[in-house]
């Protein structure tokens, strides 16, 4: 049984960049990872262009119990540094949206990755089974044999997307240590919807979407069996347990606009009048058949009208969010209060450390969550 200084289980984004930090301090590193080939996830992301930062990842962009958590590493590796990081390596990216970074190809990061962490085992297609601990080191049982690591890193992400490789092991190594998991939930997903009916698939629009205090102002496409695009993406990784609202008018003020529109063009039929600042079909949802010109509506039906379709009340029974295979995401895992943000060890086992999307830590769309990967990968101290 060969023995090394540190074990990584996962060889994703921060699993990868954990093995590079390790071999960089000449450490004798083991990455061990169930997929035939390691960074699975970075190929495919942002659809092959690999959204791999965002300048703007702060703590206010990561939800969980204790997003405070993120400060430190993301203060000690931020976003600048990662696009330093990617214009030494050569790694040519692009901004597409203000401050949002994508690569003009994931396999130059995948790439790049791995020559950071030439040096360290890879062994693949091996599936770790459990993990014990002797007096100092611990013994990683695989479907391959077992492996000794004085150290132990866990980069086993979370639980979505199954065909790119996930497990609840990360969950068991953390619990069989005393630590506690809040319970993992998909995240950056679409959710299932009655609220609207059907019939709009493919109709997209900007809205506002309020949790709480906050405000989320994006695009929301309809699908054959709810909502998704940006806007219910974002929702989705925040709290949404007590439900949102939604305003489908962003930006103006629905009960004057129609009053003003009563006025300009009193002769317009309502569904007409609503169909200049929603896309047809919706307009005519909201219309509800009523053919009536706008100059027949007394005031209160217009305020109502308003109301309808900008304060639309989704309570947690009327959605439901996409299953693990169809969100970016996992929210939830191993709570970030028993772990050390300056070093990312376990509070209750020395030489356990836990990093990426395993944590309870989930990054909002647009780069936050690779960026939470090479933060806490590089906070390690081993
Ligand atoms: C389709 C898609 C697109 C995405 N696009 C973006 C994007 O553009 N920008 C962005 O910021 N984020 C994106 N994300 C999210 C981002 O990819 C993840 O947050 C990130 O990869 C998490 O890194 P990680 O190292 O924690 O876990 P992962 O990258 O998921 O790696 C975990 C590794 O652990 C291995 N593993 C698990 N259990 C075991 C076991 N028992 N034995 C052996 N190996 C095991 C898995 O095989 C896997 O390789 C996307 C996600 C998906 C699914």
């Amino acid at each position: 049984m060969q023995k090394f200084d540190v074990i990584i289980i996962g060889a994703g984004a921060s699993g990868v960049w954990a093995a590079a930090r390790a071999v960089a301090a000449k450490k004798s590193v083991c990455v061990i990872d169930m997929g035939a080939r390691p960074l699975r996830k970075v190929a495919v992301s942002g659809g092959g262009k690999c959204n791999f930062t965002n300048v703007r990842a702060n703590h206010g962009h990561y939800f969980g119990k204790n997003p405070e958590f993120t400060r430190g590493p993301l203060a000690r590796f931020s976003g600048h540094d990662m696009l330093d990081w990617a214009q030494s390596h050569n790694v040519k990216f692009y901004e597409k949206t203000p401050e949002r970074y994508f690569a003009e190809s994931a396999r130059a990061v995948v790439d790049a990755l791995l020559h950071d962490a030439r040096g360290a085992n890879f062994v693949l297609n091996t599936r770790v089974l459990g993990v014990h601990k002797n007096s100092d080191d611990f013994v990683i049982a695989t479907n391959g044999g077992d492996f000794i690591g004085e150290k132990l890193v866990v980069a086993t992400g979370g639980m979505s997307y199954a065909n790119l490789g996930v497990d609840d092991i990360g969950y068991k190594i953390a619990k069989q240590f005393g630590h506690k998991i809040i319970p993992p939930r998909p995240g950056l997903c679409a959710m299932r919807t009655n609220v609207f009916g059907a019939g709009f698939s493919g109709v997209s629009l900007n809205v506002e979407i309020k949790i709480g205090h906050e405000i989320i102002l994006d695009e929301m496409l309809f699908t054959h069996f709810g909502i998704g695009g940006p806007a219910i993406y974002r929702a989705s990784v925040r709290d949404i347990s007590h439900g949102f609202v939604m305003n489908l008018l962003p930006g103006r003020d629905a009960f004057d606009w129609l009053k003003q529109q009563k006025k300009l063009q009193p002769k317009k039929q309502v569904k007409n009048i609503l169909s200049d600042a929603l896309p047809e079909r919706v307009a005519e949802f909201f219309a509800d058949g009523d053919t009536r010109n706008i100059a027949d509506f007394r005031d209160n039906e217009l305020r109502d009208l308003s109301e309808k379709m900008t304060n639309i009340k989704f309570s947690p029974a009327d959605f439901n969010l996409q299953k693990f295979d169809a969100a970016e995401i996992t929210c939830g895992g191993v709570d970030t209060r028993e772990i050390s943000s300056k070093t990312m060890e376990s509070k209750l086992c020395p030489g356990l450390y836990f990093i990426g999307e395993v944590l309870d830590i989930a990054g909002d769309l647009g780069g936050f969550n690779l960026q939470w990967a090479w933060s806490s990968a590089n906070a390690l101290e081993i």
